[in-house]
């Protein structure tokens, strides 16, 4: 079976020179994902990308032989060349599963595929959070119980402003009371998006086995699996007449 080509995307700056980040991904977020979803299978070729790289390691060259691009993103949003943003979606548009992790809610990429803001509530506390599986038949949750549990997150909670999902796949209780929608999907052009909230840079969470299982469910489900289809409009009419 032909390897599903993945590219791990990460901002890579506070895992560059923040203490307490590096306390946790002393190597970098990017290369702990890409550890987490290769080890102990033959499912993927990953290769990382950082904002840092040029073109934010996201050439043309790189998106065409890229099925899946995961995003994780916290601080530099902003920085994100909007000429790179525009290739991204191109390329979603045109079959490339989507990945958002976390604080990629506010990333450029996610809330122009989607349309909205992204916006949601927050607070650093160390809850625990259980996420709970309400959508047990869908691939994304397959190996997943009725929950899984992360000892400490990032609390996020509702309004989460992103458009009617395709389908929801977790919703998050944290210990602090608030809910979220956890695990959405979505649909843009031919490409399929995954939303997944946790992911917080002070907590392990990349080295969770369940949220790993998740992840690599998620890519799997993103694959397109075929070639990418850049659609255009040619044939679309022109005038009403034209379709006559
Ligand atoms: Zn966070």
């Amino acid at each position: 079976m032909e390897k599903i080509r993945v590219v791990v995307w990460n901002e890579h700056i506070q895992d560059k020179n923040q203490a307490d980040v590096l306390e946790v991904y002393p190597d970098g977020m990017n290369a702990a994902l890409k550890k987490g979803i290769t080890e102990g299978n033959d499912l993927f070729e990953v290769t990382e990308a950082t904002q840092d790289m040029p073109e934010h390691g996201l050439t043309e060259e790189v998106l065409n032989n890229t099925d899946v691009l995961i995003w994780w993103a916290h601080c530099g949003h902003e920085g994100v060349s909007d000429e790179v943003v525009a290739r991204v979606i191109r390329h979603v548009q045109a079959g490339m599963g989507f990945i958002a992790l976390h604080s990629a809610h506010y990333s450029k990429p996610f809330t122009r595929l989607l349309g909205t803001t992204g916006r949601l509530i927050w607070r650093e506390s160390g809850d625990t959070e259980v996420l709970w599986n309400v959508n047990p038949f869908h691939p994304i949750t397959k190996g997943i119980g009725e929950k899984f549990i992360l000892p400490a997150e990032e609390t996020y909670g509702e309004f989460f402003d992103v458009p009617k999902p395709d389908d929801n796949i977790f919703i998050g209780w944290f210990s602090g009371g608030e809910v979220f929608r956890s695990g959405l999907t979505f649909t843009r052009g031919l490409g399929k998006i995954f939303y997944f909230q946790p992911g917080h840079e002070t907590n392990p969470t990349f080295y969770n086995k369940d949220y790993l299982t998740v992840v690599k469910n998620a890519i799997q489900w993103a694959n397109p699996g075929r070639e990418k289809v850049f659609l255009g409009a040619p044939w679309v009419p022109k005038t009403i007449e034209d379709n006559k």
